[in-house]
């Protein structure tokens, strides 16, 4: 029952994300070429995001396929930044052959539809986790979202038509993609893509650059350990493209990724030791991430991070046998 109740408040404080929080954002398309001239091993590949400062801000990714054609990497929370980040990609001029999604978190997937719609021969790709959390909305997000936000939602979700079995390499266009199962972390499943012709990284939420992390899942001590999994996996990523903010260096990001948490666990430790798992310790430790990290919150929720709190003390109440890295 408490886990239902909490399941209640993060879907609440999601659908108040759509309610009435996304003031007018600057948009942003960016275009990049990955090669870097100095390595000849490594090829020229362009790739770009789209993008919007501010709170709320998710990346839509994309990248140029040998054959002509763009492979997509998550399409935006809502209709409105769904057809923005679509323009994006039409000003391009190439066909999408293909959309992979990171993980079933609705910022990531609610623009489907909007992308289906305009590249109907786009295969779109998830893990069977995702696709099964999108499909039946295990966390309720797509009907909160529908109750409380219906004019910037779709009135039927689209789902991921191709699910990956395992680890598997896809050949997309001529474009080699690497797909990695990473397990819960920031979601209950999160899928990485790896282009090894030009070292580029997609990540999804395993990385938040200078972005406040979401703890609602309660997996803090399993994403430290993604995030080892990430640079163990991948020893030659050169950029590591994640969910929410600029792209950047592997392990420049790895790195900052892994203080924001063991930060958080060790404010969220100290006030458990000092007042319990009490209301005062959850306030406290909140303020004292807000305090410690001047990021940006990645919903619309008033305190995205006073949320995550309450997912990190259930995951430290929880009995569990994961080793707390
Ligand atoms: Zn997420």
């Amino acid at each position: 029952m408490f886990k239902h109740r909490v399941f209640f408040v993060i879907a609440f404080a999601f659908a108040l994300a759509f309610a009435d929080v996304f003031m007018p954002t600057v948009d942003i398309a960016r275009q990049a070429s990955s090669a870097h001239a100095e390595n000849s091993q490594v090829a020229v590949v362009r790739t770009g995001v789209y993008t919007y400062k501010g709170q709320g801000t998710v990346n839509t990714h994309w990248i140029e396929t040998p054959g002509g054609g763009l492979v997509v990497i998550d399409v935006q929370r809502d209709l409105v930044h769904a057809r923005e980040a679509l323009a994006a990609v039409r000003a391009v001029g190439k066909p999408v052959r293909a959309i992979l999604i990171t993980h079933g978190h609705p910022d990531h997937y609610t623009g489907l539809g909007i992308f289906k719609q305009a590249f109907p021969d786009a295969v779109v790709y998830a893990s069977a986790v995702t696709e099964n959390t999108i499909r039946t909305d295990s966390y309720g997000y797509n009907a909160a979202e529908q109750k409380d936000a219906p004019e910037i939602t779709p009135r039927e979700f689209a789902v991921p038509g191709r699910i990956l079995e395992g680890d598997v390499t896809l050949t997309i266009d001529g474009l080699v993609l690497i797909a990695r199962e990473m397990g819960r972390a920031e979601a209950n499943s999160v899928t990485a893509y790896y282009a090894p012709a030009s070292r580029d990284l997609y990540v999804g939420d395993l990385v938040m650059n200078r972005v406040h992390a979401f703890m609602g899942e309660g997996a803090t001590g399993e994403w430290l350990a993604a995030l080892d999994r990430v640079d163990a996996m991948f020893p030659n990523a050169r950029v590591v493209h994640p969910g929410h903010g600029d792209s950047g260096a592997k392990q420049q990001l790895l790195t900052d990724q892994r203080e924001y948490l063991r930060t958080v666990r060790g404010f969220a430790a100290e006030e458990i030791a000092r007042s319990g798992f009490t209301a005062a310790a959850k306030t406290a430790t909140a303020r004292r991430i807000n305090e410690r990290f001047r990021y940006i919150n990645p919903t619309g929720n008033a305190d995205i991070v006073a949320l995550g709190v309450d997912g990190l003390f259930q995951e430290f109440s929880r009995p569990t046998l994961t080793p707390i890295p």
